[in-house]
């Protein structure tokens, strides 16, 4: 063994290097990289110290509180602004985004649709919803993505493209989009996917969900897919309370989204008259009010979370056994959870990890369980998961709200 290495962080056996980690120094290392406080420090929380008192107030003095209202389309103005979509959607929730993103790619009832297996519950929940199946992909390490080559890779050898449409061979079905998720906010190879889409003339649907304020060679995220998703929620970058929003650079995908979230209701004075079954997926106008404050201070957000991310990632280089997850050198993540990963002969070691910040007042989170392990996605179809199932098994979420990074 290295003399250098220092008994603290690295415990050595009789025989053979069986490295460890020392799980009271990232105890210590994680309340280093944080303000000093005497509360429980959360996963993440919301930051709502600009207008949202003030937009809120407006709302509740004039009645504007639901589903229409001046807010909503300031929102979507910002938000098409921010991320330099053509057009941006709002809805009630990110899942329902997810929802209609997939309607307006063409996904209908027996088809099915390439999503990650390591993602959160929505996206498949989001594929099932259209009556498809969701076929579970495999990550890269270096995104935590979606692995474009491994994708191409499967894809030659169980699909076939027929008239610019592609199945799959094993089961028959068609396969009617590939849906990568850019994971905790970092982007997926989105260059390599699309291509890989194309090949196989596959529509590319973003789950972006994680990703406002991450850009993949310079492009904000969510504008190489035909459409994209985004979420509001409580835990998320910027949040309306609960809330999401569908982006696309088609405008007629855009009128034809704003339609369908919105019961499909043709303009009328009076008259009550739908044009096909739309949905109620409207955001109301308090949380836009929300959403206007929340994206008003969305650049300082991301300065904080990359300044704590920084913070995490230099304090965390001299402790053996884990390393800080980072953006790819083309890409600029929105840091929007911070993650650790133990090495590989480590991950025994995760759950130890786990209970042992948690315990002390620092919440820590595991991966999703792999979608292919939960009851109602188990006989879906899937490819090799070997490296999802690694990042699962090894990767712990720490604490990332933006607050923690202000005094960076
Ligand atoms: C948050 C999230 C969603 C959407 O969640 P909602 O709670 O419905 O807004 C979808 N996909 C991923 C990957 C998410 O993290």
């Amino acid at each position: 063994m290295p003399a250098t290495w220092k008994g603290s962080s690295v415990t050595s056996t009789t025989s053979d290097r069986v490295r460890r980690v020392d799980i009271p120094r990232v105890v210590a290392t994680l309340r280093q990289a944080l303000p000093p406080s005497a509360a429980p420090v959360a996963l993440h929380e919301p930051r709502l110290a600009g207008n949202e008192w003030r937009y809120a107030k407006e709302c509740l003095d004039t009645g504007w509180v639901s589903s229409a209202g001046a807010f909503v389309e300031r929102f979507e103005k910002m938000l098409a602004e921010f991320t330099g979509a053509r057009r941006a959607v709002a809805v009630n929730n990110g899942t329902a985004a997810l929802h209609i993103c997939l309607l307006a790619a063409g996904v209908r009832p027996g088809d099915e649709v390439i999503v990650p297996a390591l993602t959160f519950i929505a996206t498949a929940n989001a594929v099932a919803y259209c009556g498809a199946t969701p076929h579970f992909a495999d990550s890269e390490m270096a995104t935590l993505g979606m692995d474009p080559r491994k994708l191409e890779e499967y894809l030659r050898d169980i699909a076939e493209v027929k008239a610019g449409t592609c199945f799959n061979r094993r089961t028959g079905a068609r396969i009617a989009a590939v849906m990568p998720m850019h994971t905790f906010g970092h982007p997926v190879d989105l260059d390599a996917l699309n291509e890989v889409c194309q090949r196989f003339s596959l529509p590319m649907v973003e789950d972006a969900a994680e990703s406002l304020g991450s850009y993949y060679k310079g492009k904000h995220t969510g504008n190489v897919g035909r459409l994209s998703a985004l979420s509001f929620n409580g835990n998320k970058t910027v949040t309306t309370g609960g809330g999401g929003a569908v982006l696309t650079n088609d405008e007629e995908l855009g009128r034809m989204v704003k339609h369908v979230t919105t019961t499909a209701r043709v303009p009328h004075k009076w008259a009550f008259l739908h044009d096909q079954v739309g949905y109620n997926y409207r955001l109301p106008n308090i949380n836009a009010a929300l959403g206007c404050a929340q994206m008003e201070q969305l650049p300082g957000f991301l300065r904080s979370k990359r300044a704590l991310s920084e913070r995490y990632q230099r304090l965390f280089a001299d402790v053996s056994g884990v390393r800080v997850v980072t953006e790819q050198a083309h890409s600029r993540s929105n840091y929007w959870l911070n993650n650790i990963l133990l090495d590989a002969e480590c991950a025994d070691q995760r759950d130890a990890l786990l209970q042992a910040t948690n315990e002390s007042g620092l919440m820590t989170r595991p991966a999703w369980t792999l979608m292919h392990r939960l009851p109602m996605f188990r006989e879906c179809p899937r490819m090799d998961l070997s490296t999802a199932e690694d990042i699962e098994a090894r990767l712990v979420s720490i604490p990332s709200s933006a607050v923690l990074g202000e005094g960076c």
